[in-house]
């Protein structure tokens, strides 16, 4: 295939497209001024330098942040990102984004997001095992099973979030499960956690399908992203029927317009560490504008822009990434009429099921997998359903609906408990 241009120029700051999704939906709510300016503001901030010794005996200082958006409602709840390119801003945004996607669901928590600026792949395991460890610890002053849980995200999987709960743990005497979600079940983590992301991810996809008359049953997906989320979709998407025809990494893209096979496709990156080569190479920019019926982004913020989002040709994209369209793109796919389901809506799934392990975790008390499964389509449903309905109502995006559904219900708690002192 022809190489295009590569998708983002000067990438947005993820912060201030948050804060303006977020002024979108308060002037369209008419939220009163006095409750706008407490809803901007993150509650709680922290950066931490650290050292940590490296294999070959030198110590390098880490920069980390533990960011708490929102604990109105509960507990703050969010993931763990370590990525190069982690900033405050960045972490602020997707602190943010978890404080309405908690509130979109229904789930009693607040919003938080931490991250280490960090190449995991450039670190030994025992290098990532005490960068880890210290991060944890010293984000430990404000994290805790009623204060803030962290999760998982784009690279932290269950092997960080069990050294982070052994941590914990190991400071105050005794295991602490509750503390982190996201674990090997092997101490205490959920049945269908691992796959739930994906798994809301189908779920919203299948309904917003329905609204625009396809089944994904014979319907054509392309994924972006095969980590934690990416490749659950095209697992979960291959079970359902649908033809995964394209799916790409960091590495590049493999397409077949007769469909991948998912099992022989995990066992090549098994062996090779990409999806690329597995099939026709295609570029993540050429990937994004195959044509198809769904697109999934699902790997990492603002790879679609101003300038691909005329080329792309889904009629429904579903956010499994955060904040993968910038506001340009979001407006020119909006008026062509393709879909967007929003990622506080799409991806919201994996703290689902990260609740419910929270609530097992707390009850001691652990859930079959397809107790799990059906309760996270429920409340994946409900949200789904209710966002279009309002959508509909006030004739506006799913992503303004889902925003002012989410920003309600937090502004509500804020009055209810009122101005302290
Ligand atoms: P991950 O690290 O497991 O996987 C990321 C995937 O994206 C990898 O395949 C990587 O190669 C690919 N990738 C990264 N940068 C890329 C680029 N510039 N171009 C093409 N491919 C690229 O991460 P994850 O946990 O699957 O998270 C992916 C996205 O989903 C993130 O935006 C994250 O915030 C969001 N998310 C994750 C979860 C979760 O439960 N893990 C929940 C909600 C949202």
């Amino acid at each position: 295939m022809v190489e295009t241009a590569p998708p983002a120029t000067a990438a947005p700051n993820l912060w201030e497209v948050a804060l303006a999704q977020f002024d979108a939906a308060a002037d369209r709510l008419n939220l009163d001024e006095n409750i706008r300016v407490v809803l901007r503001a993150p509650k709680r901030e922290l950066i931490v330098n650290f050292p940590v010794r490296m294999d070959k005996g030198d110590i390098r200082v880490f920069t980390g942040y533990r960011v708490q958006h929102s604990v109105a409602r509960g507990p703050a709840k969010g993931g763990i990102r370590y990525a190069p390119s982690v900033d405050l801003n960045e972490v602020r945004a997707l602190a943010m984004w978890m404080t309405w996607k908690t509130a979109l669901l229904g789930l009693p928590y607040g919003g938080a997001k931490g991250g280490v600026v960090c190449e995991p792949k450039a670190l030994s395991p025992g290098e990532l095992e005490r960068l880890t460890r210290r991060y944890a610890t010293e984000i430990a002053i404000i994290i805790g099973p009623e204060r803030d849980i962290p999760a998982p995200d784009m690279g932290t999987g269950p092997r960080e979030m069990a050294w982070i709960m052994d941590t914990l743990s190991q400071h105050v005497g005794y295991a602490m499960p509750a503390v982190v979600t996201g674990k090997p079940l092997a101490i205490g983590g959920s049945e269908g956690r691992a796959e739930a992301t994906s798994r809301g991810v189908v779920v919203v996809a299948a309904a917003a399908a329905r609204h625009l008359g396809f089944d994904l049953a014979g319907a054509r997906v392309v994924v972006q992203g095969f980590g934690n989320v990416g490749s659950g979709v095209v697992k979960l998407m291959s079970q359902a029927g649908a033809r995964v025809i394209a799916v790409s990494d960091v590495g590049g893209g493999a397409y077949d317009p007769a469909g991948l096979d998912y099992e022989k496709l995990r066992r090549y990156v098994q062996v090779t560490g990409t999806v690329a080569g597995f099939a026709e190479r295609v570029s993540n920019a050429e990937l994004l504008e195959l044509p198809c019926d769904i697109l999934v982004p699902a790997a990492t913020q603002n790879q679609i822009t101003a300038t691909n989002a005329p080329r792309v040709r889904a009629r429904l994209i579903v956010e499994g990434a955060n904040g993968p369209l910038t506001p340009e793109a979001d407006a020119i796919l909006n008026d062509r009429g393709v879909l967007v389901v929003p990622d506080i809506l799409a991806n919201a799934g994996g703290v689902t099921v990260s609740y419910f392990e929270w609530v097992q975790d707390l009850q001691e008390f652990f859930w079959e997998e397809a107790e799990v499964n059906s309760r996270l389509e429920r409340l994946m449903t409900r949200a789904f359903d209710t966002t279009l309905a309002l959508a509909t109502r006030e004739r506006v995006s799913l992503r303004l609906a889902a925003s002012m559904l989410a920003i309600s219900r937090v502004a509500e708690s804020f009055l209810v408990r009122g101005l302290y002192p």
